[in-house]
């Protein structure tokens, strides 16, 4: 079996009401996204989507007429032409749904079977005054998450713990809270430093008394000694590398114990071929590998299937904010987007590869390019 053909197309939804992330100081107004198709000789098509494969074009003659089953050979191909250009990573996607079609297994299995299931955290996207985050909180409880995760990023932290504060009020111990702090890295255009570790200790200290899971990106990405003095001031866990561009990253922060929690995203970092890897060393330290996953719907499926097949986490990240986040916003490229399922958890299928399929009708009313 060969690679005959890689297609990428392009596509934007527009967003009315627009999307605040809090980590973007811009509204959105749209969303973009890539969808990968690798097709073989025999007809078979491997899904992929994340980063948005600007120039690909010029590089695909690299796979084309290869057994599509060389994974760690493309990898190889992939990881040079991240260094060089851009993260093609959607086409590590794309083989390994791929693969799983070839071989009639799902994804989950192929990365190591650990588990076909795991607990959902719901994850906010938006900045909400501390009364409507305590409702946004009360909403997640009832539609069955066991967690949520709220962000930080109104200026001054001391607003951002009356937000927790409100949500911790509300919902006593009914829900586990995580914080992202969102210090790791930037949009393009800005320029506001990231907080020292003098400023992620006294934050910290505040989230420990509100009983806070994990601390995520308290500072930014390549400070590694501060990452691990934190962890060693602090009692709670210290999450992180959501978007460290390079795998050897995850191993110094293995390493050199910087984090509790690695969050590295297989739509933008290293694909499943690289982060299963990144995975299984994690377990082996004791540590805990569940991905960032807010590219899009199609990501998220690739994440879930590495993060419970080769990690097993505890809770896996599903980005949920209604009505600014929606799964028929987040999914509109997938047939069926991801419903909260009940009980927050979220149980993969044993259908060959990622086991989602796409939407050709909405995709040609978005399309772009
Ligand atoms: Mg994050």
């Amino acid at each position: 079996m060969k690679i005959e053909r890689i297609d990428v197309t392009r596509h934007r939804l527009h967003l009315d009401p627009p999307f605040r992330a809090s980590w973007d100081t811009r509204p959105r107004t749209v969303f973009e996204a890539a969808v990968m198709r690798v097709i073989t000789d025999d007809g078979l098509v491997g899904i992929g989507s994340g980063d948005l494969m600007l120039g690909f074009e010029q590089h695909e003659h690299l796979f084309l007429g290869r057994d599509p089953l060389d994974l760690d050979r493309h990898w190889r191909v992939l990881d040079n032409l991240a260094f060089h250009y851009s993260r093609y990573w959607p086409l590590d996607l794309a083989l390994w749904d791929l693969a799983g079609k070839i071989l009639g297994q799902p994804v989950w299995r192929l990365v190591g079977g650990r588990s076909d299931r795991t607990a959902l955290y719901a994850s906010s996207g938006t900045l909400r005054d501390p009364s409507a985050m305590a409702d946004a909180a009360y909403a997640f409880l009832d539609a069955g998450f066991p967690a949520m995760k709220i962000r930080f990023h109104r200026g001054d932290w001391r607003e951002d713990i009356a937000a927790l504060e409100a949500v911790r009020d509300a919902v006593g111990d009914r829900l586990v809270l995580m914080v992202d702090c969102n210090q790791g890295w930037r949009m393009p255009w800005d320029v506001e430093p990231p907080w020292t570790l003098k400023d992620a200790v006294a934050v910290g200290r505040e989230l420990e008394e509100l009983d806070v899971f994990w601390m995520e990106e308290p500072l930014h990405r390549a400070d590694y000694a501060g990452m691990a003095a934190l962890r060693d001031m602090l009692d709670v866990r210290i999450a992180g590398g959501e978007m460290n561009r390079e795998t050897f990253e995850f191993r110094t922060l293995i390493e050199r114990r910087c984090l509790d929690v690695l969050q590295p995203d297989a739509a933008l970092t290293g694909g499943i071929g690289g982060l299963k890897r990144v995975a299984e060393a994690a377990v082996d330290a004791g540590l805990t590998f569940t991905p960032h996953t807010w590219s899009n719907g199609l990501g998220f499926v690739a994440n879930a299937h590495l993060a419970v097949g080769a990690g097993n986490p505890p809770f896996l990240e599903f980005p949920y904010d209604p009505p600014e986040w929606t799964p028929e916003r987040r999914d509109f490229m997938l047939t069926e987007p991801i419903q909260v399922p009940e009980g927050g958890e979220l149980i993969l299928s044993d259908e060959p590869g990622l086991g989602v399929a796409l939407d050709e009708d909405r995709l040609a009313a978005t399309r772009i390019g």
